[in-house]
């Protein structure tokens, strides 16, 4: 097979990897090509391949399920490093995402994965991102040397625990084995002070967890691993796999998740602030942060004019660069009016009910928040 046909084949298995990646761009080179914010800020176009898709994992939901009739393919290492290299010259891409299946042995595998990077840092002196996959199971020595030519790398471990991920594949594995390597990158990041992270991916909807599970894990991953972020997978049913009859989980949960996350890793909520009805799932109507809002009134309405950071953050509408913009413009000049609260980027539709402006209401709440915390503490 040519080089190219084994790109796209590989190119295609690989979206099912998340790496921040954006809407994708419309060309010819869509499935491969995936703008991605970078951990520091900023957006570049990544190129995102599989090293190969022979798996002897026997994930249900997966497209590289092991059982499954498709031609199995590899790179080499100097031919997948060209490769790249052509397209980061030709100004297509910017970076490399770098996944792969298990292979028939994973420290094989990852070792030819770190190969083909290895040969892009030192021979073609390639400087720019690179997002490296960590295969479960595979040697510290190999975590490290990825960790050196790499500037992320991520383990899946695909479900909050070892129950739910037994139900996600017949493959053996210790999940307290992928935390252990979870924590092994941790550990290695600080104690050499490298300029690195890690993330995770959470397949969503597949092994009957719940929010509550999810992100009970999510919170864990924040707080304990300091893992840059958790992504999250909205099941999709796969022609031929075991899980082909399965529903697909509806987007709303993903979303849902992603703003419950955001709130987590950057809003300084805490997990008990996150609020779960009696099946432990989030509301599909109301987003987190405004669910939170609406329970609380005793925290409610904030003053702009003297909030402290994360009293401003705790408003519906207020983000944190809008709530950093409301505070350094306030040493000037105290607000007077919500023309100028909008220039900081507070969305003002959704933060008016909960925000004072000089001791003035702005608007009233119009849902009936008492019903609303009454239905809701009974299904806590
Ligand atoms: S280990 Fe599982 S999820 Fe990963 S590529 Fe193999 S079958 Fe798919």
């Amino acid at each position: 097979m040519d080089i190219e046909s084994k790109l796209f084949q590989l190119g295609e298995s690989a979206r099912f990897d998340l790496c921040n990646s954006r809407k994708e761009r419309e060309s010819n080179f869509s499935y491969l090509i995936h703008p991605a914010v970078l951990p520091g800020g900023g957006c570049i176009n990544l190129l995102k391949v599989l090293y190969t898709n022979e798996c002897s994992g026997e994930c249900f939901y997966c497209a590289n399920y092991c059982n499954l009739p498709k031609k199995r393919l590899s790179f080499i290492p100097d031919e997948l490093a060209r490769l790249f290299l052509s397209f980061y010259q030709q100004g297509f891409v910017k970076g490399l995402f770098l996944s792969s299946g298990l292979g028939i042995n994973p420290n094989q595998t990852q070792q030819e994965m770190i190969d083909t990077v290895e040969i892009l840092r030192k021979k073609f002196l390639f400087r720019g991102y690179i997002h490296l996959k960590i295969l479960p199971g595979v040697k510290e020595d190999l975590i490290i040397r990825g960790l050196d030519l790499a500037d992320r790398v991520s383990i899946n471990l695909e479900a909050p625990s070892e129950k739910r991920l037994k139900m996600l594949s017949r493959r053996k594995v210790n999940y307290d084995d992928l935390l252990g390597k979870i924590s092994f990158i941790k550990n290695t990041i600080e104690r050499r002070y490298l300029k690195k992270d890690q993330t995770t991916q959470l397949v969503i909807g597949a092994s009957e967890e719940s929010d509550k599970e999810v992100l009970t894990r999510t919170y864990n991953l924040y707080q304990d691993f300091l893992l840059k972020r958790v992504y999250y997978s909205a099941f999709k049913p796969l022609p031929s796999t075991p899980f082909s009859d399965k529903e697909a989980t509806p987007l709303i949960r993903e979303v849902r998740l992603y703003q419950a996350d955001f709130l987590l890793r950057e809003y300084n909520f805490h997990l008990k602030d996150i609020l779960f009805d009696s099946g432990d799932t989030l509301n599909k109507e109301i987003d987190p942060k405004l669910m939170y809002a609406r329970l609380h009134p005793e925290i409610y309405p904030v003053e702009i004019n003297k909030a402290d950071y994360f009293s401003l953050l705790k408003v519906p509408g207020i983000g944190p660069k809008s709530a950093k913009r409301i505070i350094e413009n306030r040493r000037k000049n105290n607000y007077k009016s919500t023309v100028e609260l909008k220039n900081t980027g507070a969305v003002l539709k959704r933060a008016l009910p909960f925000i004072t402006l000089n001791g003035k209401i702005l608007e009233k709440l119009n849902e009936d928040t008492n019903q609303l915390k009454m239905e809701w503490r009974e299904a806590m």
